[in-house]
Formats: C-alpha cells, sequence, structure tokens
C-alpha cells in the first residue's frame, strides 16, 4: 500500500538576515548554498564564516539542486510526511522534506531534485522551503 505525500502546512524555519538572499533565491526557484572562496569547499546551512577553514570569504553559489537520500524518516501521525537528509551534489547535506511521492518508496540513496513549497505562513506568505523530490525513474 502506497502512502502518499499530502500537502502540509510547514512551518517558516527561524530567518536570519544573513539568509535573506537565499529566501530571496528560493522564491524564484533557486537553491544557493555557499562556497568558500579560500578553500573552495562547499557548505549548508549557509555561515558568514566557512565551518571548514574559518575563513570569512564565502560567496553564495546556486546548487545544481540534485543530491541522493542519506538517511530519511516518515512520520504517520496525523498527515503523513516524509523528513530526511539529502547529501547534495556538490556536497553539502541538508535537513529537507521528501515531497509528492509515494513516502513508503523512500529509500536511502534515492535520486532526488529539489522542488519549492510554498510555507503556508500566513505571516509570510511568500516564503518558498527547498524540498525534495524522486527523479522520475528511481
Ligand atoms: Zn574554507
Amino acid at each position: 500500500m502506497a502512502t502518499l505525500y499530502q500537502s502540509r502546512k510547514m512551518t517558516m524555519p527561524e530567518t536570519h538576515p544573513e539568509h535573506l538572499e537565499f529566501w530571496q533565491a528560493a522564491a524564484e526557484g533557486k537553491l544557493l548554498i555557499k562556497q568558500c572562496d579560500s578553500c573552495g569547499e562547499y557548505h549548508y546551512y549557509p555561515r558568514e564564516h566557512c565551518p571548514y577553514c574559518m575563513s570569512n570569504k564565502t560567496t553564495w553559489k546556486e546548487a545544481k539542486g540534485t543530491g541522493s537520500i542519506y538517511t530519511y524518516s516518515v512520520m504517520r501521525k496525523g498527515v503523513p510526511y516524509a523528513i530526511a537528509f539529502v547529501t547534495l551534489d556538490e556536497g553539502p547535506r541538508m535537513m529537507t522534506n521528501i515531497v509528492d511521492c509515494d513516502l513508503d518508496a523512500v529509500h536511502i540513496d534515492q535520486i532526488v531534485k529539489v522542488v519549492f513549497k510554498q510555507s503556508g505562513d500566513h505571516d509570510n506568505p511568500g516564503s518558498f522551503i527547498p524540498c525534495f523530490t524522486p527523479v522520475n525513474g528511481d
């Protein structure tokens, strides 16, 4: 039996001024991550200082938006949903929701791509949250 994804209200993550650019890009359907100018490593969530070398020279980069599921958990109380850690092709891992699919078919190493879902927060109706959905054929 399949557990189909249903739209649900998501709470807007806490936003920091340094993440403004991230949310503006999300509204345009772009996933931004940060790359360190000093050591070249990508990281997420976005920080002012590189977590690898502590450099404060970091630059926003648009991620390809594809990755694979590192681990996941399906919540079945109320409206079912899947929380996962997705490893982006660029390397960083992000905590996210897996959407628009059969939640029973979600599996580790599944190839996924980013989709943006509106948070449904009435105070902040313009906010789009990056979620991931399986790439067709997987
Ligand atoms: Zn660095």
